[in-house]
């Protein structure tokens, strides 16, 4: 395998790129100088050799606890549950929401073999039964999966007192990643979030 071809087959692994955009990218990263390749080589490494989970809510971070977690100004008595790390991004350009986080990791995927000791739900049960939370807010995806994902972690919640279980409402499309989400659906969907039962 040429170089060129070994380029093109790593960038079309990455999400949202094709085979024609990782076609292009690879042309155009092989036009410039050779630093700019070392100054990207090197700020990928340097990322996944620093970047880890955050020992209470599991968002990315170089830190042991990250930097939301660390915050006093925000409500801990809050948690908004989210599939990824990269979800937290896009409730926190709503402006919304001033309370915590907990990344589960993904959904549930029976297909994929994915159940719940693949996510971190039993961290969150910890942290339930640790703090003085009052409302957990399940944000996971609108998609069948991250529905069934969200009606498994109320059930395992539904016998604690005192907590109430919210779900965002569907401002957000199904099917659709909130990751992607502006800021103004995220907030609608936020605001008119229910009671699960
Ligand atoms: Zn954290």
């Amino acid at each position: 395998v040429s170089s060129i071809e070994e380029l093109t087959t790593e960038l079309a692994r990455l999400p949202g790129i094709g085979k024609k955009t990782a076609q292009r990218l690879t042309y155009y990263l092989i036009r410039q100088p050779a630093e700019q390749s070392r100054r990207l080589a090197n700020a990928l490494v340097t990322a996944r050799e620093r970047v880890r989970r955050c020992n209470n809510c599991y968002n990315l971070t170089e830190d042991e606890v990250c930097s939301i977690c660390r915050d006093p100004r925000r409500d801990g008595s809050i948690i908004c549950v989210v599939e990824e790390a990269s979800d937290i991004g896009a409730i926190e350009r709503s402006g919304e929401y001033r309370g915590l986080f907990h990344v589960l990791g993904g959904h549930l995927s029976p297909l994929d073999g994915i159940g719940p000791d693949d996510l971190t739900i039993a961290q969150l049960i910890h942290r339930v039964s640790q703090g003085e939370i009052s409302e957990i807010i399940l944000a996971t995806n609108p998609s069948m999966e991250g529905e069934a994902t969200a009606l498994y972690v109320q059930r395992q919640l539904a016998e604690r007192a005192g907590v109430r279980v919210t779900r965002i409402a569907r401002g957000i499309p199904v099917g659709g990643d909130l990751e992607y989400t502006d800021g103004v659906t995220i907030a609608q969907a936020l605001s008119a979030r229910r009671e699960m039962r």
